[in-house]
């Protein structure tokens, strides 16, 4: 779950959707490895219309990804954000 300033861009705080910790954010920036998950259900979901999003910390992330019975694709990146 993320806060935004009245501008609506700063972004003030995250926290874990999953354990409910706040993640490390100064000046705006993003300071530990987050999942964003974000997904806008169409016209054939029984979700249509709607927008869901959460954030999860390593670990949970972790946790929810050992859980899958395919295990998640993993690639080397060389340009990190
Ligand atoms: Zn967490």
């Amino acid at each position: 779950m993320r806060q935004f300033g009245k501008d609506g861009k700063t972004l003030l705080a995250v926290r874990c959707n999953g354990c409910g910790r706040s993640m490390k954010v100064e000046n705006g920036v993003l300071k530990e490895g987050c999942f964003l998950g974000r997904q806008d259900f169409g016209y054939f979901s029984t979700m249509d219309g709607q927008r869901h999003s959460f954030d999860l910390c390593e670990e949970c992330y972790r946790e929810m990804a050992k859980a899958f019975t395919i295990p998640v694709e993993m690639e080397d990146i060389t340009e990190l954000l």
